[in-house]
């Protein structure tokens, strides 16, 4: 398991600390990168005949049967993994619930809580994206950014707000964020921006970085400094060793804050890349 996850997703979550965790499976285990080569390998020379397929009925059987292939090769090759059966093992000891959602036929998430009531609100937060997500699908409003597109609900204040509430997110942050969404403004890209400049006037504090992918409305957000500080204090609780691999941690993830906007300009190269690589490549 990596540390990240150990930490941010387990312990905090078993501690009462956070009420739930998110963890993308299988790119958030360990070997990540070979788990999804081996699905590649499964899946890529199948969805190279797709674009040679011009009937658009039998093209649509072919994609769904595709999909199932996905599903299978998701099965056979990471839930069958050490890793991942790991993660489910260490729920269990910790007392943790766990909900997975197929967010793709390759990916699904891990949502890992102990209140039992938090299921329902929950079970209604994935099936409300779910509904977000059909409906911009089937109705695009004109001129949405790509980011819009793929991850709608993002753009919905109170769904935002509700999902930032169950990861143990402040207030003020979650607002911030909602609210840049649905002005189009890049949240990394502020947020690298707000982080770049606390460090220049030697400001930055990385307990406002308290888990991974949050990100805090001002390097100084009092809120997120305390959830930092409270994090971090109940951990050396439990453990003197545990504190400081947090605080290594903390360190680690405002420095994914600031490198946050490099990160998503490769990741994007890197797809269209792979989507040239399948369609120029001969059937
Ligand atoms: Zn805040």
């Amino acid at each position: 398991m990596l540390k990240r996850v150990k930490v941010e997703n387990y312990l905090l979550v078993h501690l009462g600390l956070r009420p739930c965790s998110l963890t993308t499976l299988p790119a958030e285990l360990p070997g990540a990168e070979g788990l999804g080569r081996s699905i590649d390998e499964r899946i890529l020379p199948r969805m190279r005949h797709l674009s040679s397929i011009g009937d658009p009925e039998k093209r649509l059987k072919t994609i769904e049967a595709l999909k199932n292939e996905m599903r299978k090769a998701y099965r056979d090759v990471v839930e069958a993994s050490q890793q991942y059966r790991g993660h489910l093992e260490w729920a269990r000891k910790l007392g943790l619930r766990t909900l997975q959602f197929e967010v793709r036929p390759t990916v699904r998430e891990l949502y890992l809580f102990r209140d039992k009531a938090l299921e329902k609100r929950l079970e209604n937060l994935i099936r409300e994206r779910v509904r977000i997500r059909e409906e911009t699908l089937s109705h695009p409003p004109k001129g949405l950014g790509r980011a819009h597109l793929v991850y709608p609900e993002e753009f919905k204040g109170g769904w935002v707000s509700e999902m930032g509430e169950l990861y143990g997110y402040p207030k003020c942050c979650v607002e911030r964020y909602a609210s840049d969404r649905e002005n189009n403004i890049s949240v990394e890209e502020r947020a690298a921006r707000q982080l770049k400049e606390a460090e220049e006037k030697g400001e930055a504090e990385s307990l406002a970085y308290f888990v991974s992918y949050f990100f805090p409305c001002h390097p100084r957000c009092p809120s997120a400094i305390s959830t930092g500080k409270r994090y971090l204090e109940e951990l050396q609780k439990v453990d003197p060793r545990l504190g400081e691999i947090y605080t290594s941690i903390l360190r680690e993830n405002l420095d994914l804050v600031r490198r946050q906007p490099e990160i998503i300009a490769r990741h994007r190269a890197m797809a269209e890349e792979a989507m040239q690589r399948i369609h120029k490549q001969p059937p």
